[in-house]
């Protein structure tokens, strides 16, 4: 095993005040630039309201809202081999495998839920799923609730993404586009 020599704490650093007056400096220079950009009417001087406003400059690889892509009959693409929730920290995905009535699919998800109040949005199970059938998209104002219970979404929930585009042309959150 590697040994670490650490370096000796100096005086400085073993007197917490000077990293104390350090923290409140750098809070009031921060509140004064941004009293100053909102006085000049300059963006970034107020805070977003979230989520009453969202930011209209969010990134597209934002990794937010959880959707399961469809096929086109409608069917969740997805084969119940639960991968995305071994895979999950946070283990927020619950998924119950039944039987496809479709001869060339084994599996299918009878119930598909996640716990968006325990998520960390790590995008770890969109890139666990062999078959592409879950994916983020870029929002994010509708991941918040006053009641828990109201934040596991369902499988029809999930199931609410109707793209635009075809199966194959990639929108959201996914890593192996
Ligand atoms: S984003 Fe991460 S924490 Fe959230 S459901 Fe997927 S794997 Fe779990
Ligand atoms: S979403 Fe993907 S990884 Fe998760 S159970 Fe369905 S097919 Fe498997």
């Amino acid at each position: 095993m590697e040994y670490v020599d650490r370096k000796k704490r100096g005086l400085t650093i073993q007197v917490y005040y000077r990293e104390i007056f350090r923290g409140v400096w750098i809070t009031t220079k921060h509140f004064f630039r941004n009293l100053w950009k909102w006085l000049t009417f300059r963006k970034g001087g107020v805070v977003i309201l979230y989520p009453e406003e969202t930011r209209p400059d969010m990134s597209p690889n934002n990794r937010g809202r959880h959707v399961l892509v469809q096929r086109s009959n409608g069917q969740p693409r997805c084969v119940a081999c639960k991968m995305c929730a071994t895979i999950c920290p946070a283990l927020c995905i619950t998924i119950e495998a039944e039987e496809s009535e479709d001869p060339n699919i084994q599996r299918r998800p009878r119930v598909f839920e996640i716990d968006v109040s325990h998520c960390i949005f790590c995008g770890f199970c969109v890139e666990a799923c062999p078959v592409d059938a879950i994916r983020m998209l870029p929002q994010t104002n509708e991941l918040v609730g006053y009641n828990r219970f109201r934040m596991i979404y369902d499988k029809e929930k999930l199931l609410t993404w109707h793209p635009t585009v075809s199966d194959d042309v990639v929108y959201g959150y996914n890593p192996k586009a």
